[in-house]
């Protein structure tokens, strides 16, 4: 038995079958009857009787099936607070199970090989997250399901999920954790995601469109697909793909994405800094084609 929280008294189903064992031990040895034997039992954990300790039984195995065949995900103290509670409870028993791997990922994760000062270091951080367990209906039967209800249940991603006891880091493959709001000129540029996906704001300054190295052509890319331009680093996350912020877009950031730079290239008169929202051709009216890279590599490898 573990006492989780206050008043979260976690017992793992095993205990109470063991307990009974105890208790007819106890009846043999001291003649005691089995009931006031099994009071006994739960008066030594600090409970009022055995019915109270039954009761935390009952809600440490609800978690323990939840934890074994449904969703579990483990959000940060303030990023808990956007949670939809019509998709996932509250429930502090979890911590009889997500404690200790939480623990484990801290230490196993601890690159910069950060030595707490004691192991309750790891477990005030591992208190520091809120348990929640899917709720109503079926559980997903498949992980894609799984990370889509993760996805539409919050704005943010949670720092961690359980799937049919499995541990996922964030959002699978793509463990996407996107530390600002995304900037409102940029959610109504690109429309809102639809369910299930998820808008990721590039971190550079979107606003002034500056990328990291000052310069603003370079930060911006711009979709194949749709003929847009984006500020570098925004995208849809759905699952483990990266697709064009545009909400109504099926292109790609890895594959249908250029820079922007080249597309002024080829087209004089674009402006530095795009429009979001509007379409510019690849071949516009004053498209130059590229020169051809052949001839300039001969010329430089001579
Ligand atoms: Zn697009």
């Amino acid at each position: 038995m573990e006492i989780v929280m206050p008043d979260t008294y976690f017992f793992p189903s095993k205990a109470i079958s063991r307990f009974k064992k105890r208790a007819k031990l106890i009846h043999r040895e001291t003649g005691k009857t089995h009931n006031e034997a099994l009071e006994e039992i739960a008066r030594g954990f600090g409970l009022p009787n055995w019915h109270h300790l039954t009761l935390h039984a009952d809600a440490s195995r609800h978690c323990e099936l939840a934890f074994a065949n449904d969703l579990i995900v483990a959000y940060d103290l303030k990023e808990a607070e956007n949670v939809d509670t019509a998709l996932f409870t509250e429930n502090l028993y979890l911590f009889g199970l997500c404690r200790k791997p939480l623990i484990a990922r801290f230490r196993d994760g601890d690159e910069d090989k950060w030595e707490p000062e004691s192991e309750t270091e790891y477990e005030r951080m591992a208190d520091e997250y809120r348990l929640f367990v899917r709720t109503g209906g079926t559980a997903p039967e498949k992980l894609e399901d799984a990370v889509e209800l993760v996805q539409s249940s919050s704005f943010f991603p949670p720092e961690v999920f359980w799937w049919k006891g499995t541990l996922y880091e964030g959002l699978g493959a793509h463990p996407v954790l996107p530390q600002q709001p995304i900037p409102e000129h940029l959610m109504s540029a690109f429309g809102a995601p639809a369910r299930g996906e998820k808008l990721i704001s590039p971190q550079v300054s979107a606003s002034k469109g500056t990328g990291v190295n000052g310069n603003v052509a370079d930060s911006y890319s711009y979709c194949i697909h749709c003929e847009r331009a984006y500020p570098e680093g925004a995208y849809r996350q759905k699952l483990s793909w990266q697709l064009c912020p545009y909400a109504d877009c099926d292109g790609d950031t890895v594959i249908d994405n250029w820079g922007w730079r080249r597309i002024r290239k080829e087209n004089p008169g674009y402006p530095e800094v795009p429009e979001l929202g509007v379409q510019y051709p690849m071949h516009g009216p004053n498209y130059v084609a590229p020169k051809n890279p052949k001839q300039k590599t001969k010329r430089k490898s001579k």
